[in-house]
């Protein structure tokens, strides 16, 4: 676990700058999502958006999976990936 993930872990947001690799992949279900804005809000490297009424992810998810936790409608599910399939972003 590097510096930053700490950081994640005890609860602080990281810089954007110090996110280099994506970790997961963040399948939304559009029907379910109500679009609240709760994920957005606790994601600490600000992975999530709300773009023209929609739900975006951007490709920087390290994978703490804190957003499928408080999604009150089960709209979010974190894929993990593979180390060694990490992809810069
Ligand atoms: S918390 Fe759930 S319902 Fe709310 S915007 Fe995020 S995915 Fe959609
Ligand atoms: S799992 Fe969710 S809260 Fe955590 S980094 Fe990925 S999008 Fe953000």
């Amino acid at each position: 676990m590097n510096y930053y993930e700490k950081k994640v872990k005890q609860g602080d947001t990281v810089p954007e700058e110090k996110v280099r690799k994506r970790k997961g992949i963040v399948h939304i279900n559009h029907e379910f999502c109500k679009r609240c804005g709760i994920c957005v809000n606790f994601c600490p490297v600000k992975n999530l958006e709300i773009q023209h009424q929609m739900l975006m992810e951007l490709e920087r998810c390290i994978a703490c999976k804190t957003c499928q936790r408080y999604c009150p409608d089960f709209a979010i599910e974190i894929e993990e990936l593979d180390a060694k399939a990490v992809i810069t972003g």
